[in-house]
């Protein structure tokens, strides 16, 4: 059973299309034991046709942990009359670089990655239990 925390956002200025607001959200992920992924979701609001860039990163955390012990997944989320499909894609190509978030997948590693059930399961979780992607995926989000 995952359990989804969301935290922080930041924003970054106006679509220099339509005048709204690019975000970044963030939140953590845990088993019942451990902290196990940390994920970003960048998208425009109302830009829902634009759908979303995430990046999760999965793997063992606390003190003891290095990056190494963790993988990034790149993943594009589009969003149609059904709902949002995801995307894996190179996670060197979605905006978040930093080294805390380990190795850095490309598609054709994440495709065969042992962690590639538990990102989907982390997706699908994300979509239902995050209170700002549920708003943004409803083409409401506004500040
Ligand atoms: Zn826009």
């Amino acid at each position: 059973m995952l359990t989804i925390d969301p935290d922080g956002e930041s924003l970054h200025g106006a679509c220099p299309d339509c005048g709204e607001l690019t975000r970044t959200v963030w939140g953590y992920v845990a088993t019942e034991q451990t902290a196990r992924a940390v994920y970003y979701i960048r998208w425009t609001d109302f830009h829902v046709e634009r759908g979303a860039q995430l990046a999760v990163s999965i793997g063992t955390w606390g003190d003891s942990a290095r990056p190494t012990d963790r993988a990034t997944f790149g993943v594009e989320c589009r969003i149609g009359a059904t709902g949002p499909s995801f995307m894996l894609v190179d996670a060197e190509s979605i905006p978040w670089q930093d080294a805390f978030l380990g190795t850095k997948l490309t598609r054709h590693l994440a495709l065969g990655h042992p962690c590639k059930a538990e990102l989907f399961e982390i997706l699908d979780r994300v979509v239902e239990d995050d209170p700002r992607f549920r708003t943004f995926l409803a083409g409401k989000m506004r500040d």
